[in-house]
């Protein structure tokens, strides 16, 4: 167990304080970005696959298209777009496969456990948008923007968040 959780058996008052922090991080506050720890690090499910990003990231959205329906299995994808050329692949960069649909941009996975990791601009390659569920912890950013509406999954209703809402894909600048 770490130190500190063993000084604060003996303290009920400062276990009281953090429990109370604990909560308010896991409601209103998490959803203020935080400054990461930098290098931040990631990887895929299988461990094959690590990376570090050394910058912290710029902007986070969510997608909705129907691509990364199918690629996730899920109704929408968050994203954290990076500083370009920031990550580095530390392992396993022979396990690296990409999906590169001739108009959009390449999905990069592990191909030994089939982990969703990057997207790759095919205009720009050192611009990649990493999973946020890729990362091993707090990436900083919260998605600010919700693109490709239009295609949302009828069996997942668009949270009633505030975040602008792009049809078609999100404006650069977005
Ligand atoms: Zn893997
Ligand atoms: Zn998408």
């Amino acid at each position: 167990m770490p130190e500190a959780a063993t000084e604060l058996k003996g303290v009920p008052g400062e276990w009281r304080l953090f429990a109370v922090e604990r909560f308010a991080s896991n409601s209103a506050e998490s959803r203020v970005p935080q400054v990461p720890e930098l290098p931040l690090t990631g990887g895929c499910l299988c461990g094959g696959v690590r990376f570090d990003v050394r910058e912290a990231p710029v902007s986070a959205s969510y997608c909705h298209c129907t691509r990364c329906q199918r690629r996730t299995g899920t109704g929408a994808s968050a994203q954290a777009h990076i500083v370009p050329g920031s990550l580095s692949v530390t392992c396993g960069e022979e396990l690296l496969r990409a999906f590169e649909p001739a108009d959009g941009f390449a999905k990069v996975f592990c191909s030994a456990c089939g982990s969703q990791l990057w997207s790759r601009n095919p205009q720009n390659p050192a611009a990649l948008s990493v999973r946020m569920g890729a990362f091993d912890s707090d990436s900083g950013v919260r998605p600010s923007v919700r693109q490709f509406t239009a295609y949302a999954a009828e069996w997942e209703p668009i949270p009633d968040d505030g975040l602008p809402r792009h049809p078609e894909r999100r404006p650069p600048d977005a």
